[in-house]
């Protein structure tokens, strides 16, 4: 089955067929580093590497894109407000230019704690201030820039078919007018350079042909994708979000410049909320992050297993009790995929039907199911653990990594747990207690949970 993906562009779901045969470029919207990454935000990153992985297995050699905002995306999406860097020095009392460093280390540090394959290039905005100064300039002598007391701004009214991703009621906007027009001519127009105010030293500015200033947050993606994909790539992804603001302002920029619509297709990854209706912002200061999962004792992977229990392209509502599931459902994979023997051949029938899933447009529930479906089968166990490897290279769980932490629990000892944990299975509860009781008397106390028995020495208090 090739693979099909859905494409917000043409809102329907089509054959995927790259640019140039064999490779894929894919650019990727990453962080706004001026606070931890919240676990909604990871969420998107997770289905882009489950794209990037779908990608490799179809034969593709992947090139995969993701910037650092670092400056320029302020606390607003109608150019307003404040810069959510310098917003968030005040904040912590430290510099934007420390706050940044210190953000995008932990972004990175998160990252790889869930498995993500490292992109081929990370760029940052700051790192490529030149290359959106010479963006802007090519704007300009093509008759779309304006400019106000306060930037240059993009003039939306030139282009017939602005916001055609979002499918934006351009007039009822115009007309409804929500958002404070200020010096702009239109609504939808953007931001492409903004003046420090004469009274302020930002922390983060620049020289540019038109004074001295900060760019604008749009700009930087059509810059730095230009710069390491060229103006006509595969797929650009991000979150739902950006639908209507910042994926539509960087189409209308890229066409104006290069006459691309920048990618063959726009993909979304759809949010993590809360409960039903909220959803997790990084603004409202109070979210979820990889780290308070794992003070709760939970394995950044299991979030990853979460993750993958829900398509792409629906919300997924975050709970403590949906996590406890998949961290249980992990841990059984895990143990699985770990009493297996290696040496086997992958079983073609459930790969067939594994990547069908996949394909069609990465449905990644119907392919976890076919998982389990696959250990229950009565295969022998040794094609059972080559045919899971394989699929571990989309799922990205990283099973033949995983080591069971090695207890200090004496081998006569072990021996009495599994035999009590055997008569457990056999529903024999007497013979259990009598095991508890052996195992008590030499120092060793036994609980059962969700998970199994655990044990923990008690010498002390027998002595
Ligand atoms: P930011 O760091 O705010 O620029 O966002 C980084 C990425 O996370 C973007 O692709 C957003 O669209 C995405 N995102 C933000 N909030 C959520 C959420 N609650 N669930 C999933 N993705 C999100
Ligand atoms: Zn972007």
């Amino acid at each position: 089955m090739p693979l099909a993906l859905y494409d917000t562009w043409s809102r329907t779901v089509r054959p995927f067929t790259p640019i140039r045969p064999g490779q894929v470029g894919m650019y990727c919207c990453g962080p706004t580093v001026y606070d931890h990454a919240h676990i909604g935000n990871l969420r998107t990153y997770l289905f882009e590497d489950v794209l990037r992985r779908t990608l490799i297995r179809n034969g593709y050699e992947v090139r995969h894109v993701v910037n650092i905002t670092d400056v320029g995306h302020l606390t607003s999406d109608a150019d307003e407000g404040e810069d959510k860097m310098e917003k968030g020095s005040r904040r912590t009392g430290e510099s934007a230019w420390a706050i940044a460093r210190h953000y995008t280390d932990a972004f990175v540090a998160d990252w790889h704690a869930l498995n993500l394959l490292e992109p081929s290039t990370w760029c940052r905005a700051t790192d490529h201030i030149g290359e959106q100064i010479a963006f802007i300039g090519e704007l300009e002598q093509a008759g779309y820039v304006y400019r106000t007391d306060d930037g240059l701004y993009f003039d939306t009214s030139k282009q017939d078919d602005y916001g055609y991703l979002a499918r934006l009621d351009r007039e009822g906007l115009q007309a409804g007018k929500r958002v404070s027009l200020g010096a702009k001519r239109n609504i939808t127009d953007f931001a492409l350079w903004k003046f420090s105010p004469p009274d302020v030293k930002r922390q983060m500015e620049w020289e540019s042909p038109w004074g001295r200033g900060f760019p604008g947050w749009h700009i930087e993606c059509s810059a730095m994708s230009a710069k390491y994909l060229g103006a006509w790539f595969d797929i650009h992804c991000g979150g739902e979000d950006h639908i209507a603001v910042h994926h539509s302002n960087e189409i209308a920029q890229t066409q104006a410049a290069h006459g691309t619509r920048l990618a063959n297709f726009w993909m979304h990854g759809h949010f993590l909320t809360l409960d039903a209706q909220t959803k997790m912002s990084k603004s409202s200061g109070d979210f979820i992050r990889l780290q308070t999962l794992e003070s709760r004792n939970v394995d950044p992977l299991a979030y990853r297993y979460l993750c993958l229990t829900a398509h792409y392209r629906s919300k997924l509502n975050f709970s403590w009790a949906a996590l406890d599931a998949a961290q249980t459902a992990l841990t059984r994979l895990r143990d699985h995929y770990l009493s297996w023997p290696e040496g086997g051949a992958i079983d073609n029938a459930f790969a067939a039907r594994f990547d069908a899933n996949v394909n069609e447009d990465l449905n990644l529930p119907r392919a976890l199911a076919v998982v389990w479906e696959l250990v229950k089968s009565d295969l022998p166990p040794a094609t059972l653990k080559a045919t899971l490897d394989s699929f571990d290279a989309v799922l990205g769980l990283g099973l033949r990594d995983w080591k069971p932490i090695v207890s200090d629990i004496p081998g006569d000892i072990e021996a009495l747990l599994n035999e009590r944990a055997q008569a457990r299975t056999d529903k024999d509860w007497a013979k259990a207690d009598r095991l508890r009781a052996t195992l008590m008397t030499l120092g060793w106390k036994v609980e059962d949970g969700k998970e199994g028995q655990r044990a923990t020495k008690i010498a002390m208090e027998l002595a």
